[in-house]
């Protein structure tokens, strides 16, 4: 999860959209009460701050944020203006991970995000590694999935489905199992819901769809070239 503070929303929309497409998941607020408030329910991966913001402006939220025990290690990218604004904030060690200069270039933002994560994730023991079965490749990392090199737009829950599959194979899960594990035993679901899960996501796998096998009776497993 990526938080985006930007009070433009056609530069935040289009922010949010470009980290979805590059596989990461993210949230935009426009301003440092929105965040505050957001960090209370969930801590990100890594925060994309703009310095000129109504209100509290990006310096001072920083400094706020490494102040803070719970959001001190969180890694921060800081977007700046060109000119004055980007000498005097390149002047202050504001302990920011990296700094953008505005107009910067959404596919330069992302590669700089991902150079930031890279380094700041590097030492994480609990990284999670590339899944491959076959020709299919699942990333839970970025939330990626290629079926022959080609890339495939999962939902989450099917996204979910697959790595369940791909961290176990062999292993046979009845439909219950899986209903518990991917939407939560709090739902109230049928199991059918997962035939149809399963059903979508074959398609969408395309050659690779038949390594997910039905085991009559029982329920699904992880077949194909392991
Ligand atoms: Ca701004």
């Amino acid at each position: 999860m990526i938080f985006c503070i930007e009070d433009e929303d056609s530069i935040r929309d289009l922010m949010i959209y470009t980290l979805n497409g590059a596989g990461f998941e993210a949230k935009g607020f426009a301003d440092g009460g929105e965040l505050f408030e957001a960090l209370q329910q969930e801590k990100p991966r890594l925060i994309m701050l703009d310095i000129m913001l109504p209100g509290e402006d990006g310096i001072s939220i920083l400094k706020k944020l490494r102040a803070r025990e719970d959001t001190a290690g969180i890694p921060v990218m800081m977007a700046t203006a060109k000119g004055t604004e980007y000498d005097k904030v390149m002047g202050l060690d504001l302990g920011a991970d990296d700094y953008l200069v505005k107009p910067f270039g959404m596919m330069e933002m992302v590669s700089r995000i991902r150079a930031v994560l890279r380094r700041t994730e590097a030492g994480h023991k609990n990284e999670a590694k590339l899944l491959c079965v076959g020709g299919l490749e699942l990333n839970p990392e970025t939330y990626t999935v290629f079926v022959n090199g080609e890339r495939v737009q999962l939902t989450l829950k099917e996204h979910k489905l697959l790595r369940i599959f791909m961290e176990n194979p062999k292993r046979v899960f009845t439909r219950d199992q899986l209903l518990e594990i991917v939407w939560g035993i709090e739902y109230a679901g049928e199991t059918r819901t997962v035939d149809v899960h399963i059903a979508t996501l074959r398609t969408k796998l395309g050659q690779c769809g038949g390594y997910i096998e039905t085991v009559r009776g029982v329920g699904y497993r992880m077949g194909g070239e392991l």
